[in-house]
């Protein structure tokens, strides 16, 4: 079953979980958690990449990193 993107407006499958660590003033980005919770919010690629970590916060992104290009053989 999948979870639609919690933005307004936005239809897109939800591919990430965000959830708010108060106590550490963390915002956490992981992936799409297998059941959804009241204290959490699902969003899709688009809306994920636009987090911000709110100001005096810290943004942890555990999803799996970007695969980067390789560098070019000089
Ligand atoms: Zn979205």
């Amino acid at each position: 079953m999948r979870r639609a993107c919690a933005r307004p407006g936005c239809s897109e499958p939800a591919t990430a979980t965000l959830s708010y660590g108060y106590a550490s003033a963390t915002v956490w980005l992981e992936p799409l958690t297998p059941e959804g919770h009241p204290m959490t919010h699902d969003l899709c690629d688009r809306h994920a990449a636009r987090t911000v970590a709110p100001r005096g916060w810290e943004l942890v992104d555990e999803r799996a990193p970007v695969r980067l290009a390789p560098p070019l053989a000089s």
